[in-house]
């Protein structure tokens, strides 16, 4: 017998625990997505480091921090699985560099 063997824990295992709101493809919430490049102080729509001091958000960790108002725009005028999609886009190609 095979297929027991669930998958867990790849990539991001720290940021399982609550799953609140929406879920990219990989199965974790956007909400994590924005939190981690919030972190690391990356725009989640065009990619580029925000400059200290010029973050443009709603102050909500939860809801990430944008380079300018127009990425803050474009960001939430996008449907919600093409959110979801862009921020795990940006997460893996960060990571990749
Ligand atoms: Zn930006």
């Amino acid at each position: 017998m095979t297929g027991s063997c669930r998958r867990r824990d790849r990539g991001y295992p720290h940021l399982y625990p609550q799953t609140r709101g929406r879920l990219t493809e990989m199965g974790v919430p956007e909400s994590e997505y924005l939190l981690h490049l919030l972190e690391k102080g990356i725009c989640p729509w065009c990619g580029k480091n925000i400059p200290e001091g010029t973050r443009v958000g709603t102050g909500r960790k939860s809801e990430g921090g944008f380079c300018s108002l127009s990425c803050y725009g474009n960001y939430h005028a996008l449907e919600l699985h093409e959110r979801a999609r862009r921020v795990s886009d940006i997460v893996k190609r960060r990571e990749r560099s």
